[in-house]
């Protein structure tokens, strides 16, 4: 069962979040955070004990943790799940599927992933918490400034990789196999026939055209996307962590 997260922000005013089912309908004023709501809707998915992801996860986060002993407060919750994806919500809470931990394949992605989580709280993307109605106000303001202007969400993914990619290197991990990741989604994405979600569009790679107007066609397809193409994503973090990347000149707003 997975909660329609951005049904869940948009409705953090009128205090309601619910799941693809509609069998949890809940209270936001019941609960302190939006991320303890969304935890509590998913409680049937939860992955619990010794299931191999948690251990990974535990594990992941352990690496980090040793180098980073104040990122502790943070809480990951391991969700059933078909689908591969990470999310973050207020109160401190980090929701990956187990099945995106499955294809990570080494401590090392799934590190990367936890750390890019742990970034986007770290960045003040999420807000710490969402308590009260000036809190659900900002959550609320937040949700409609990324549906506004959707260069915003997709430039705190960049962020959040760089973010991730510097605590892995401080963490004494492998960046290489931390941004092997993105090898991995661009594949998979290329599978399910998501050919612009894997590479983007030409507007992101073409030299010659002015910079007024692949702005507003990246604009269009971020639009489309919310999110750059995995292959710019790629790009950026391997040269941030100044490893072997592909030369692109590639175009950022
Ligand atoms: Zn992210």
């Amino acid at each position: 069962m997975r909660p329609v997260i951005t049904g869940a922000i948009s409705l953090a005013i009128p205090l309601v979040a619910l799941s693809d089912t509609g069998r949890h309908i809940v209270l936001m004023r019941d609960f302190p955070t939006l991320g303890d709501a969304i935890d509590h809707v998913t409680s049937d998915d939860h992955v619990m004990g010794d299931d191999w992801s948690v251990q990974i996860a535990h594990e992941a986060f352990g690496v980090l943790k040793s180098a980073f002993p104040n990122i502790s407060h943070h809480r990951i919750r391991i969700l059933h799940n078909p689908n591969y994806f990470a999310f973050t919500a207020d109160g401190h809470h980090i929701f990956l599927t187990r099945t995106l931990l499955e294809i990570c394949a080494s401590i090392e992605m799934a590190a990367f992933v936890i750390a890019h989580e742990i970034a986007h709280h770290e960045l003040g993307h999420v807000p710490a918490e969402s308590e009260g109605v000036r809190g659900r106000l900002k959550l609320a303001m937040l949700s409609l400034r990324h549906r506004v202007w959707p260069f915003a969400r997709a430039r705190m993914e960049i962020e959040a990789d760089q973010f991730a990619i510097d605590m892995c290197i401080r963490a004494g991990l492998s960046v290489g196999e931390c941004l092997r990741i993105f090898q991995i989604l661009e594949k998979r994405t290329l599978d399910k026939g998501g050919i612009e979600s894997a590479f983007g569009s030409y507007e992101f790679y073409d030299t010659e055209m002015s910079s007024f107007e692949r702005r507003w066609k990246i604009g269009l397809y971020l639009l489309r996307h919310a999110n750059y193409p995995i292959r710019i994503r790629r790009i950026l973090a391997e040269r941030h962590a100044r490893i072997n990347s592909t030369n692109h000149d590639v175009f950022l707003n």
